[in-house]
């Protein structure tokens, strides 16, 4: 038995309405429009109650990295769940798919991580994490480096520690967050914070902000900094190029701990295995979830470098874990889903033909009296929304009102699109062909006509 049936989509919608808590949405809101129902998926494309066929711009949540509808992991599953359910890898025990998907994450991996920590998802890799590190440097003898640095506007997850690390005002305002000893610093987001400075000259004077921090805690206090290879919920931030090696310096410096949150842009989403390659930097800890099973179960750890692997290893025991660590059906997915990515050579398919084509068209849409800058890497991008890009002005009103507008055109344009406040992003299905990358973009500059056309007719925008 599964769980599509032929209730009419009113009746999903009404009892959605009745039962259903969503994440990261207003209830009200919700109920009074009726949430959308999608009832199945192939390759890029969704399909949703009404029968109507919207192409998925999001990869999901950033995660189908393959596209929908592989069987081969179904299959994967399906075997595994009748031979091994469920086991867990506390108390010394272990069982075939973890033991497995461990040695192909070290193949995969950069050379010197070979260990890998299992969790569930993204937020609570992110939280095992915050206990690694001050472990680690506790069992080195220096307990006070328990300060993590982190950045503004940053997304490590909904957990009351990895939301403490993520950088949004929003979340932290509801239960007190952030935990003590995590701080932030800006993002290097040029665009909105850049002012007169080159984006060259901001990326390094954001970069030194990490420093001043060290300086201001004193760097006995200073455990790790953690940051995305490039921001995705934040808005896909692309930084300048000075950003991330003046970043990797201080860091060694200062012998400062280094996590790539790497939720999003591992697994070939930037056209390197890990965003960490893509910007040229040498993490300490690599967070990984979403693409890793390509979202087709719920899987994700902290790939442990073997410097502190090997301090880890010879500790005191890490009072850590989590009941579905390393579960044996998800590891089997992520194994299979691993292995289509090298086969299929997916990877490269972004980096040599979808990234660079992609680039190219979006690039252009930098063109369109709406949009300021447009940037990409590999497959995920954004555009700015602003009414005067010389003065790279935000809209008057609330912030964000134009972006969900574009959004909905988007939407009723059959693209997932997701709208950052007034910025536009995109993160599609790493199997993108050129030809649907154009009609992704035929897609996104019909909503941006429709959407300059409204924002004209009220007015927010001059000629
Ligand atoms: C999604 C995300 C997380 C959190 O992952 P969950 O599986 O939702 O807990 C952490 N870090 C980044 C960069 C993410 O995009």
């Amino acid at each position: 038995m599964n769980q599509t049936n032929q209730l009419p989509t009113e009746e999903l919608q009404a009892l959605d309405a009745a039962h259903h808590m969503h994440p990261f949405t207003a209830g009200a809101e919700l109920a009074k429009k009726g949430v959308r129902v999608i009832k199945s998926a192939s390759g890029l494309t969704l399909t949703d109650s009404e029968g109507e066929q919207i192409m998925d711009g999001m990869a999901g949540l950033w995660c189908v990295n393959i596209g929908y509808g592989r069987t081969e992991l179904a299959e994967a599953a399906y075997r595994q769940m009748q031979e091994l359910p469920y086991y867990n890898t506390f108390f010394q025990s272990t069982h075939v798919p973890a033991v497995m998907l461990a040695r192909d994450l070290a193949d995969i991996a950069p050379a010197g991580f070979n260990q890998v920590f299992y969790a569930g998802s993204g937020s609570e890799a992110n939280d095992t994490n915050i206990r690694l590190v001050r472990h680690y440097w506790a069992s080195v003898g220096q307990p006070d480096k328990s300060v993590i640095i982190s950045r503004k506007n940053a997304y490590h997850g909904s957990s009351v520690g990895s939301a403490s690390l993520g950088g949004m005002t929003p979340m932290h305002k509801q239960g007190g967050l952030p935990i003590k000893d995590i701080v932030h610093i800006d993002q290097p987001d040029w665009w909105s914070l850049g002012g007169d400075q080159s984006p060259a000259e901001f990326g390094r004077l954001t970069a030194l902000q990490l420093e001043q921090k060290i300086e201001e805690l004193g760097e006995h206090r200073v455990a790790a900094f953690i940051a995305e290879p490039v921001q995705g919920a934040g808005g896909v931030i692309v930084p300048p190029e000075t950003y991330w090696p003046e970043i990797q310096r201080i860091c060694d410096a200062h012998e400062i701990l280094l996590i790539a949150d790497e939720v999003i842009c591992g697994f070939g989403r930037t056209g390197n295995w890990f965003g960490s390659e893509t910007m040229g930097i040498k993490p300490d800890i690599m967070t990984i979830a979403k693409g890793l099973s390509s979202g087709y179960a719920p899987i994700a750890g902290s790939l442990v470098s073997d410097h502190i692997a090997e301090v880890v290893s010879t500790a005191e025991e890490f009072n850590h874990g989590y009941t579905y660590s390393g579960h044996p059906v998800s590891a089997a997915v992520a194994r299979e889903n691993l292995r289509i990515l090298r086969e299929e050579k997916i990877v490269e398919h972004v980096r040599e033909k979808a990234g660079p084509y992609l680039h190219s068209r979006w690039s252009e849409l930098a063109e369109h009296p709406l949009v300021g800058e447009a940037k990409s890497t590999g497959l995920m991008a954004s555009i700015v929304l602003t009414p005067d890009k010389a003065r790279r002005a935000a809209f008057p009103g609330k912030e964000g009102a134009v972006g969900v507008r574009c959004r909905e055109r988007s939407y009723a344009n059959k693209l997932i699109m997701r709208a950052v406040g007034d910025r536009m992003v995109i993160s599609p299905p790493l199997i993108i062909q050129p030809e649907e990358i154009d009609i992704l973009i035929e897609r996104v500059v019909q909503s941006l006509d429709e959407t300059l056309a409204e924002c004209r007719k009220e007015g927010l925008i001059n000629g």
